[in-house]
């Protein structure tokens, strides 16, 4: 595993999310190995993030949201040793619980979860993503919410997930953009220029979600050239995680698309 970065740095690609998503309520890599792929990662100038367990409710019964919390201080751990940025997360789902109530269950969890970071003394930054199903806590107004109101957050966005919970809704350029605004507006320009992003084209029915898909399908949207256009024009320097079922394929499709919208904004001379 600690080849993975120089690997990715041959391939021409210089982010790499970890995979934690099947963790319990401990780190499932040891200290040493995890400070191998840190170190491996800043010699092949891979940027680390790691992608927490999908075993997380932080919106349900009392005991869940406890089991929750050590869950993601696991994880943070686990972060903390390679160095990761940021440990990206899904918070959880709405169940019977009240929309309002459960989204500040959520909050108040989140808040506790990044004193006791603190208390540890990880640096990881925590990253609640937008998600992409009904039932789902994580709307981009949520996630901004959180990213106000605890500390220590980095901004995450899945543009599938937004496409796919609001029935297709990126489908110009504008859209895109619309979405850099509101946050810019409520974030401050730098929050919104470092987002951390997920990318896929994506299928989905009247719940959302349902299934990530190549960039080369067509019937399939987002358009990833839109959202080049809005990096581009807002001069973003997000980190991009690819995460249609061919990764590092894809990824280094992003990456050339990216340059082609950047260097046909170049003024020729
Ligand atoms: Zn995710």
């Amino acid at each position: 595993m600690p080849d993975v970065p120089r690997l990715l740095q041959e391939e021409g690609l210089d982010a790499l999310e970890y995979e934690a998503v099947r963790w319990g309520p401990k780190p499932q890599i040891s200290q040493e190995l995890a400070q191998k792929l840190g170190t491996a990662a800043k010699e092949n100038d891979v940027q680390l993030s790691l992608h927490g367990s999908y075993y997380i409710n932080l919106s349900g019964k009392r005991d869940i949201v406890e089991a929750s919390k050590r869950r993601l201080i696991a994880s943070a751990i686990a972060a903390d040793w390679m160095g990761a940025y940021v440990m990206v997360f899904h918070t959880g789902f709405y169940g019977r619980f009240e929309k309002d109530f459960a989204f500040k269950t959520c909050v108040d969890a989140l808040k506790d979860v990044s004193a006791q970071m603190r208390d540890r003394g990880l640096r990881v930054k925590l990253g609640p993503e937008t998600m992409g199903r009904k039932f789902q806590v994580g709307s981009l107004e949520e996630i901004l919410t959180i990213n106000q109101e605890v500390e220590d957050t980095q901004l995450v966005v899945d543009w599938a997930h937004l496409h796919a919970l609001h029935q297709g809704s990126l489908k110009k350029t504008e859209d895109f953009r619309a979405i850099a605004e509101k946050v810019e507006q409520r974030l401050g320009t730098e929050a919104m220029k470092s987002m951390h992003c997920h990318f896929s084209k994506i299928e989905f029915n009247s719940l959302g979600e349902k299934k990530h898909h190549t960039l080369d399908e067509e019937r399939y949207g987002p358009d990833f050239r839109m959202l080049a256009e809005v990096i581009a024009d807002f001069q973003m320097h997000p980190t991009m995680i690819c995460e249609t079922p061919i990764l590092d394929v894809d990824a280094r499709k992003m990456k050339e698309t990216l340059k082609q919208v950047l260097e046909s904004r170049r003024p020729k001379s």
